[in-house]
Parts: C-alpha cells; structure tokens; sequence
C-alpha cells in the first residue's frame, strides 16, 4: 500500500449507551424542511420529495456528556435545529424502507447548528448552503440508543430553562425509514452514516452564554453551552 503524503485527523466516534464501542462517523445527511410547522416558517408548505444536504464527519460533536461549542466565525444569526438522528451499522443501496429500518444501529438527540445569515444569503441567490450548514463541531449529537425504529416521541428544547422547540416526531413529513430508502436510490450508503432527521417550528439564535438542552422521550437529553464572542459583539 502506497505511503501517505501525512495523517488525516481520526473521524470523530459518538457514544453507544450501554456498550464499550463507538461509533464511528461516516458522512452526515440532513433532511431539510421536514416538519410542516417548521417549512411554513421557513416559506414551504406542502408535501414535496425530501431534499437534503451535508456536514462533514468533523461536524459532529459528542455530546453523551454536557459539551462546549464556541460561537463560529463570520456570522451574526446562529440558530439551533433539534432532530431526531438515525445511524447506520450496515450499507443500503436502492433500499426498501423495511431494508433501511434493518440497517440501523440506533437514535439519538442531536442540534443541526446553522449559520441562518449565511444560509438564507446562499439560499436567496439559489446558492449551496455549505457555508451556513456545513462546518466543523456544526452537529452536537447525544448517546446513541440501539433501535431499529424510535416511536413517537416528544421532542422538545429548552434555552436558558425555557421552551423554544417543542413537537411530536410523528409531525415528521419523511419518516427515518422513507428517507433513507429514498437516499439509498441516489447513492450507496454505508454504516457510519449518519441522518439529522430535520427540526419542528420555532428556531432561533444563541449567543455565548446560552445553554441549550435538548430532549426526545426515552434518549438521553443532550446540554450544549455556547462560548466565545458573537461577531462584532
Ligand atoms: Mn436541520
């Protein structure tokens, strides 16, 4: 095997409740605009095919303990996103959504952290959302629970003690199984993978100092503190 020109970092390895091993993170898919409060504030309405995008491995964040993020550069709006996130333990490729539920290893609480400013300026001139999505320690994500299927559960988010988000995940217009099947006719997916199932209404911005906890019935909640200074603060 040829040598490498240098290291890479290792990819970045998530909690498995009740077990020695980790996960280790592949690639991580979000489904955009999946709830129908959260599309109307966002100005979507119906029921169209699921879209989505991607953050890269080094998105990801352990949160199975509390966890510091630091306010991210060259932004002014950074939201929290609550989602239900699936992991893949095996590939898919051109999936039945019974296949897809068989290729899931577990659930847990994650935040999609978004750069909104940088987002909504990208999606206004028909633009990709990579610089208001996709960037490093963008995806806190709790202890994995093993799980082939979650079942309807609260989802609910506090900022500072009070409620911001707060839904059913049956309110989900893809279920975890319907999109990975979907996903699985575009590409192969493989175990590491990684679905952030998209957020209810009523996202908004955190600043340094603000300490999030997110929680779905049954999963092990998820604390995230912001650090550092907002841009121009
Ligand atoms: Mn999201």
């Amino acid at each position: 095997m040829a040598k490498l020109a240098f290291e890479l970092p290792p990819a970045p390895t998530l909690t498995i409740e009740g077990s020695d091993e980790r996960f280790p993170v592949n690639r991580i898919y979000c489904v955009g605009k999946n709830y129908a409060a959260h599309a109307r504030e966002m100005g979507r309405d119906e029921r169209e095919p699921p879209f989505f995008f991607m953050k890269p491995a080094n998105a990801a964040v352990d949160a199975a303990s509390p966890v510091e993020l630091e306010y991210p550069a060259e932004t002014s709006n950074y939201h929290y996103e609550l989602e239900l996130v699936a992991v893949l333990g095996a590939s898919l490729r051109d999936a039945s959504e019974e296949e897809a539920i068989e290729a899931i290893l577990g659930y847990a609480v994650g935040l999609d952290m978004t750069r909104r400013d940088l987002q909504l300026a990208a999606r206004e001139k028909g633009r990709p959302w990579e610089l208001g999505k996709s960037f490093s320690r963008s995806a806190p994500i709790g202890a994995i629970h093993r799980a082939k299927q979650w079942p309807d559960s609260e989802i609910l988010l506090e900022v500072n003690g009070e409620v911001r988000q707060q839904s059913q995940t049956s309110m989900m217009l893809w279920g975890v199984a319907e999109s990975l099947a979907f996903l699985s006719k575009f590409d192969t997916l493989e175990a590491g993978d990684v679905l952030m199932t998209g957020t209810p209404a009523g996202v908004g911005a955190v600043g340094p100092r603000d300490g999030m906890v997110g929680r779905i019935t049954g999963l092990t909640p998820i604390n995230v503190i912001i650090t550092g200074a907002a841009q121009g603060a």
